[in-house]
C-alpha cells in the first residue's frame, strides 16, 4: 500500500512516499519557493536527485506535478493507488491527542488553532486542500507535533499566570517535535526490550527540545505554548525572564513583533556568538579561539543539561538518554560535554562510540548508570505509520 507523507510550509511542500507496511522509502523530494519567483523542486530517486526548474503558483501545482512524477517514474500506475496522505500539522492544542482523519471538523480545529502557529497551521491546510483536490480518493489524515505531549500532567503544562488564561486564551504548554521524540522513544524502547522505562529523549536541532517519558508516556517537554522555550537554540532563546520583554521594548522602543522577531530569529547560539546559528560554525569557531562562540557553547550544552538533571529527578531515574535531529545526531563534542556534565550522576561517555554521525549507536560505556544512545529520528515515517494505521482502523 503507497501511502504518502507531507509536510507543507508556506511556500514549500516536502513529500515521501513509502510502500507500506514495509516502510519502504519510493520516491521524495520537496517543492520550493512556491508562490513565489524562481520556484523549482527536487526529487530523490534510486540514490539520484534530480532538480527542476518551474512555475509554483500554488499547492496544489505542487500536488499536481508530484502525481506526475508518481506515474512517469512508475512509482504508482493511477491516482487510486495513493491510498493515505498523512500531513504534519504543528499545532493541535488540546483538541488533538492523536493522529486523526481530517475531516471538516478537524481542519476547522485546526483553522482555530492558527494564531498559536501562525506561519504553519495554515500553510498546512492550503496543503490538506490542495491535497484534497488533486487526490480526492486517497485518506487524509492529520499528525500533530504537539499530540505526543497531551499526556503531560496540568501541573506541568500550566504556566503560573491568571488561572483563567488557560480556558479563555489557551495559553498553557503543548510542546513540539512530538513526533519525533515519540519515534525514538518508541525505538529506544524496542531496543531496551521493554515498555516501562524512563527515558530522556533530546531532539537537538536547530529548533530543539527535550522530553521526559514514563512508560511511553511524555509528562514533561522543554518547549511551551511556542517553540521559544526550554533550549536555548540556533536562533531562538528559550527560557529567559518574561519582564525583560516588556523592559528591552521600552527601552528599544519597539512594537511586539519586532521584539518576538529578536528573540525568535536574533537571538541563541546566533545572539550569543555574533556569527552564526549553525553549531558547526560555533564549533570551528572555537577551534580559531573566538571566544563568543565559545561562551555560546557553554551556555547551550549547560541548557541541555540542567534539563536531563530536571527530568532525572522528575522520573525518579533514566534507563537512556537519546539524542536525535541535527545536532543530536551529528555533533560529537556537544554530545561529549552534554554527557562529561552529568557524570557526577554516574554517566560515563565511550569516547569511540561517540565518534559517529547519523546512524543509532550506543556511546555510554557498559559500567555507565544511565544508557545514553544516539538514534536518527524519522518524522516521515512516523506520518506514514499513522496514515497507515488509520487507514486499517
Ligand atoms: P531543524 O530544526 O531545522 O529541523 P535539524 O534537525 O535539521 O534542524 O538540525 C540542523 C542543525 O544541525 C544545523 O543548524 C546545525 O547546527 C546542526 N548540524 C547539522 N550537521 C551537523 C554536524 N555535522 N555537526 C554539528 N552540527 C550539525
Amino acid at each position: 500500500m503507497k501511502i504518502l507523507s507531507v509536510n507543507a510550509g508556506s511556500s514549500s511542500l516536502k513529500f515521501q512516499m513509502y510502500e507500506m507496511p514495509d516502510e519502504e522509502v519510493l520516491i521524495s523530494g520537496v517543492f520550493e519557493r512556491i508562490g513565489m519567483e524562481g520556484s523549482f523542486y527536487t526529487i530523490k530517486l534510486n540514490g539520484e536527485k534530480k532538480e527542476k526548474k518551474v512555475e509554483l503558483p500554488d499547492h496544489k501545482k505542487a500536488f499536481e506535478l508530484l502525481v506526475s512524477e508518481l506515474m512517469e517514474n512508475k512509482i504508482v500506475d493511477t491516482l487510486d493507488d495513493i491510498v493515505g496522505i498523512g500531513h504534519r500539522i504543528v499545532q493541535g492544542g488540546s483538541y488533538f491527542d492523536r493522529s486523526v482523519v481530517a475531516s471538516d471538523d478537524v481542519i476547522q480545529k485546526i483553522d482555530e488553532l492558527s494564531s498559536l502557529a501562525p506561519l504553519h497551521n495554515p500553510a498546512a491546510i492550503t496543503g490538506i486542500k490542495a491535497a484534497q483536490a488533486v487526490i480526492p480518493e486517497a485518506l487524509q489524515a492529520v499528525v500533530f507535533d504537539t499530540a505526543f505531549h497531551q499526556t503531560i500532567p496540568e501541573e506541568n503544562y500550566l504556566y503560573a499566570l491568571p488561572y483563567e488564561w488557560e480556558k479563555e486564551y489557551k495559553i498553557r504548554r503543548y510542546g513540539a517535535h512530538g513526533t519525533s521524540h515519540k519515534y525514538v522513544s518508541l525505538k529506544m524502547n524496542e531496543i531496551l526490550d521493554r515498555q516501562d522505562t524512563k527515558l530522556i529523549t533530546c531532539h537537538i536541532g536547530n529548533g530543539a527540545s527535550i522530553s521526559a517519558i514514563l512508560n511511553g508516556k511524555c509528562i514533561n517537554t522543554s518547549m511551551g505554548l511556542t517553540p521559544n522555550a526550554g533550549l536555548i537554540m540556533g536562533t531562538r532563546c528559550g527560557d529567559i525572564d518574561a519582564t525583560i520583554v516588556p523592559y528591552m521594548m521600552d527601552v528599544l522602543k519597539i512594537n511586539s513583533k519586532e521584539m518576538d522577531t529578536i528573540l525568535n530569529k536574533k537571538s541563541g547560539l546566533l545572539g550569543i556568538s555574533g556569527i552564526s546559528s549553525d553549531s558547526r560554525d560555533i564549533e570551528a569557531g572555537i577551534k580559531e579561539g573566538n571566544k563568543r562562540c565559545e561562551l555560546a557553547e557553554k551556555m547551550y550544552v549547560r541548557r541541555i543539561v540542567d534539563y536531563i538533571a530536571k527530568y532525572y529527578v522528575e522520573l525518579e531515574g533514566c534507563d537512556a538518554i537519546v539524542f536525535t535531529a541535527g545536532v543530536g545526531e551529528n555533533s560529537v563534542p556537544i554530545r561529549r560535554k552534554v554527557v562529561e556534565a552529568l557524570s557526577v550522576l554516574g554517566v560515563k561517555l565511550d569516547e569511540e562510540k561517540n565518534n559517529i554521525r547519523g546512524s543509532i549507536q550506543k556511546i555510554s560505556t557498559s559500567d555507565s548508570s544511565i544508557k545514553v544512545y544516539v538514534i536518527p529520528t524519522d518524522e516521515e515515517l512516523m506520518i506514514a505509520r499513522d496514515t497507515f494505521e488509520l487507514i486499517n482502523s
